[in-house]
């Protein structure tokens, strides 16, 4: 082992999904790993860590330090900090696309609207962690009534045409819906663009309390559904660029952060994530729309969206 030769582990640990990433001294990213998972699980977290280390062909002592982000950032073993993962998909996607103004982050259980500066820092963000409709979740329930793996549901909307009415936003009673439109003789193409164009308002909300401003692109594993991007492209009527891996920009993130505290650069950045993470627990406590209160109607507008939240800018 050559001891000049030193890496470092970014770990994000979704509600789907884990990702490891090991990033090398010079911040590029040398290999990665997304493992599915049937619920937050430790396990899942040493096999994405193995696979990202077999990919980057490095072993495990020549790591020198683990920053893990994510839904389960705290579960995750020999982590020596953890961050927010919006201060992780920030670093990670301003890595992946430099110049990058806004990242929507679509993961399994939440999605994100965060405004970038020109260090890759968190500007402002808002969240919605409440609600299903323009997370995953909706589009892991669409596959299923639609009867087609997650990975086909984005073509299949591809080649269909947007006009059904779809006016259920609960992923609960979307369902039934998708149900009752292929039962009236729909085909499977036109309701699955008709729903991904319904979600997308609900993403252009999101975007609409940080502000609509670009290059912008995509992270989480629904950026990996081509219609998806088409849709809220479409919705925000600029394009939203496609990272080669999106769903890694996280755990990407998370070692750029890991390479910075260990060459001691990373003051900057932990006192915006303080502030971030505040933020978050304070969404989380403050009341917005409950699944079981809802009737299964989008009750407010398209662009009312979840409670909005602003992150300032600390001082210098
Ligand atoms: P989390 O970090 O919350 O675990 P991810 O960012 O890994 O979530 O995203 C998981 C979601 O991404 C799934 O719920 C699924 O809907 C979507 N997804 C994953 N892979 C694909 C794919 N190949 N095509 C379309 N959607 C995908």
């Amino acid at each position: 082992m050559n001891a000049d030769n030193w890496f470092v582990l970014g770990v994000d640990l979704g509600s789907t999904t884990a990702k490891a990433a090991v990033v090398d001294r010079d911040g590029e990213l040398r290999g990665a790993d997304v493992v599915q998972m049937g619920a937050v699980s430790p396990a899942a977290v040493a096999r994405a860590i193995d696979g990202a280390l077999r990919a980057a062909a490095v072993s495990r002592d020549e790591i020198r330090w683990t920053v893990s982000t994510g839904y389960g950032r705290k579960l995750v073993p020999g982590a020596d900090r953890s961050y927010t993962e919006i201060t992780c998909h920030a670093r990670g996607a301003a890595a992946l696309r430099p110049g990058v103004r806004l990242v929507i982050d679509i993961g399994g259980q939440d999605s994100k609207a965060i405004i970038v500066d020109d260090e890759g820092l968190v500007d402002r963000f808002a969240m919605n962690d409440r609600c299903a409709s323009g997370t995953g979740r909706f589009f892991d329930v669409l596959a299923r009534a639609l009867e087609a793996e997650i990975e086909e549901v984005g073509e299949l909307a591809l080649a269909g045409s947007d006009t059904l009415e779809v006016s259920s936003m609960c992923a609960t009673f979307a369902e039934t819906e998708v149900i009752s439109l292929l039962a009236q003789g729909r085909s499977k193409a036109d309701v699955a663009a008709s729903v991904h164009r319904a979600v997308a308002a609900r993403t252009l909300g999101l975007v609409a309390q940080v502000g609509r401003v670009f290059p912008a692109v995509m992270t989480g594993g629904v950026a990996k559904n081509p219609a998806a991007l088409h849709y809220v492209s479409q919705a925000l009527r600029h394009p939203v660029e496609l990272l080669e891996q999106p769903q890694i920009a996280g755990a990407y993130g998370a070692g750029l952060l890991a390479r910075d505290e260990y060459l001691g650069t990373a003051a900057a950045r932990s006192e915006r994530d303080a502030a971030a993470g505040e933020q978050v627990a304070a969404t989380a406590a403050a009341v917005t729309p409950h699944c079981l209160d809802c009737d299964g109607v989008l009750a407010q507008p398209a662009d009312a969206g979840p409670v909005p939240i602003e992150l300032r800018r600390s001082a210098p």
